[in-house]
């Protein structure tokens, strides 16, 4: 976090005691820089323009003030939240349940485009206290009449660009027309293009300008890298680099004070020497534990920003971001934890696909691009552990305590008739023990789906060209003939099974009993759907989004599947084919069969 807002903490902040409590079980430390001036700022009953991205804690910055603001007993929409995406829609509801955790009683719906209308207006109905919507339904639903907005007190504009991007700024000002003058407007935009000033100027009232102003800085003699999450886990991708990375001692920054005590845990349990360090440790422990690190006791301290600000040890040669720090003037904290007394360092950054923007906003304020890495493969790191192997064995060779297990060994041979190399090989075992030298090589789906249990990950290939084409039978509906589909959405993108059941239920108004086997590779997922999907359908399900990426939905090769007409591989016969929703009804509550993708529909559910 930046020095600036160094002195504020949450408790300073006149948050309701609700807040502080999940503040505290969350494990946020310090307000991020947006937080620490737009919180202030709504909670005095401001306007607010503010500039900033994901990633920056912005969704807290609205939210815990304007929920401090809440009356609870009053059951009618009293905060709007406007966003570009269902997805960030969704996202934000669930921010909002989570800071709300304490405050009893509270509801919060997103609305969004593609969800039946009826669950929403059954939950409109029950009286929620915050809406997050996707402009073009937030519209509907107040044009209908069905949200009455006139007990509205605060609107928030999240990611305003983005919805000028996607061509609903005229649904915005409708909104913001039909809403009380008296309200308070939360703007927050990436960036601000004139149509945006334009919106703030008609409808923002003295706005509080926030703009967190990065000072132009350099990193010299610290080699900077990104790492773009894909495909592994970051625990994983951490201990490959690990592994494969030579380093002398490291810092891995996350941001949480709950996260760097369960990475600490996890590291340890994989062999590394390892501290957490976070401001619930009191300050004599803190600096025993940097003394550990110093003197080599450790090699890695799991940090948040507000205690290792300013540390010094000399032997650190390696910064890992796992989690991106909330604002620019923190990663250039972070870094410089390396690179001390002259010496060269490494930094090292994770970033997911939604945090790119960040990236490009700290390599704009260091003035330099900042390298992409790759990862080490399976393969890299088992080469290396053979090497390692080999050498362990050859430097034993020499050592003089050989003649005694020669000798040894030479009965064993004679005792069981077995050749030198069998007996090398089972040795070899023995010093390996339980945990394999080497890793698989195969990379496995990252989510499966739990009925794909019975298969052995392991021996599938997970590329285009080799993904089984062909779909599994429903097994609640064996009568009804399936195909096997690819969407253009996968673990890269942090894609959930339940987002993909959500979309397709909602875009095919497909219940969702209907929606069979999931696989989700790295840049891809497979889904199996009823054969014969209307084209009308499959159209809009080609434009559906979901982690804000298309769906471009394709069939992929395989004959129509059902069981009773086992591997029907001549797919003559058509089998029965599924209910579909009729006129956008009823969305069926709740599939059973423990399937992980049911949990979706409960996106509205999950927000009561
Ligand atoms: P956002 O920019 O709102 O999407 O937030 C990005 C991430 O930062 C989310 O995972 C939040 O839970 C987390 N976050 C927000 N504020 C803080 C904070 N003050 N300290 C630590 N993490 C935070």
């Amino acid at each position: 976090m930046s020095q600036d807002n160094s002195s504020i903490s949450f408790a300073d902040m006149k948050l309701a005691p609700a807040l502080l409590q999940v503040l505290e079980d969350v494990g946020y430390e310090q307000p991020s820089p947006i937080q620490a001036k737009s919180i202030p700022t709504l909670l005095e009953g401001k306007d607010v323009l503010g500039q900033a991205q994901t990633g920056t804690g912005k969704t807290a910055a609205f939210a815990l003030p304007l929920l401090s603001r809440l009356d609870l007993r009053k059951r009618e929409p009293q905060l709007l939240v406007l966003t570009p995406t269902r997805e960030l829609a969704i996202q934000v509801a669930e921010a909002f349940q989570t800071y709300a955790r304490h405050l009893k009683g509270f509801h919060v719906l997103p609305v969004y485009g593609g969800q039946s209308y009826e669950i929403q207006l059954r939950q409109l109905k029950r009286g929620v206290h915050v809406i997050v919507g996707t402009p073009g339904r937030v519209m509907d639903h107040m044009r209908s009449g069905k949200l009455r907005v006139n007990g509205l007190r605060a609107l928030v504009l999240d990611e305003a660009d983005e919805m000028l991007r996607m061509g609903f700024i005229d649904d915005v000002e409708w909104v913001l027309e039909q809403v009380p003058s008296e309200r308070q407007i939360a703007l927050f935009s990436a960036t601000m293009p004139k149509e945006i000033r334009k919106v703030a100027q008609c409808y923002l009232r003295d706005p509080v300008v926030i703009k967190i102003v990065q000072k132009t800085v350099t990193a010299e003699g610290i080699r900077q890298r990104y790492w773009q999450v894909s495909g592994l886990h970051k625990l994983d991708a951490l201990t490959r680099l690990l592994e494969a990375e030579p380093y002398d001692a490291m810092i891995v920054f996350v941001r949480t004070k709950t996260a760097t005590v369960e990475l600490a845990e996890k590291l340890e349990a994989r062999g590394h020497a390892c501290d957490a360090l976070n401001g619930d440790i009191p300050q004599n422990m803190r600096e025993r534990i940097v003394g550990r690190l110093r003197n080599g006791q450790t090699d890695i301290l799991v940090a948040t920003d507000v205690v290792a600000r300013g540390l010094d040890v000399k032997r650190i040669s390696h910064v890992v971001n796992y989690d991106i720090p909330t604002d620019v003037e923190a990663y250039i904290h972070r870094i410089g934890r390396t690179g001390r007394a002259g010496k060269t360092g490494d930094a090292i950054l994770f970033v997911s696909p939604r945090e790119k923007r960040l990236l490009k906003a700290i390599e704009k304020t260091i003035r330099q691009p900042i390298e992409p890495m790759q990862m080490p493969t399976a393969k890299d790191i088992n080469l290396q552990r053979i090497q390692r192997f080999k050498q362990r064995v050859c430097n034993s060779l020499s050592e003089e305590k050989n003649e005694f297990y020669y000798q040894l060994l030479t009965e064993v041979q004679q005792e069981e008739g077995v050749e030198v190399m069998e007996i090398a090989a089972a040795l070899a075992g023995l010093l390996q023990g339980e945990e394999p030298l080497l890793l698989p090589e195969k990379s496995k789906p990252a989510i499966g789906d739990k009925r794909g249990k019975d298969k052995a990950p392991g021996k599938r290939k997970r590329t285009t060209e080799t993904a089984n084409l062909n779909a599994r039978p429903l097994a609640g509906h064996p009568e009804v003939e399936m195909q096997r589909f690819r969407i253009e959405v996968g673990s890269a993108h942090e894609v959930k099974p339940g987002n993909i059941v959500g979309a397709i239920a909602n875009e095919a108004d497909l219940e969702s009993q209907y929606i069979g086997h999931i696989e989700i590779y790295e840049d891809y997922t497979t889904v199996d759907l009823p054969a014969g999907m209307p084209k009308e359908i499959f159209q809009a399900m080609k434009k559906a989004r979901v982690c804000g990426r298309r769906l471009d939905i394709s069939l992929l090769g395989g004959k129509p599947v059902r069981a009773g007409a086992a591997g029907n591989e001549g797919g003559t016969a058509r089998g029965r084919q599924p209910r579909r929703k009729a006129g956008g009804g009823a969305r069926p509550s709740s599939v059973k069969k423990g399937k992980a993708t049911r949990k979706k529909p409960g996106a509205a559910k999950r927000s009561r």
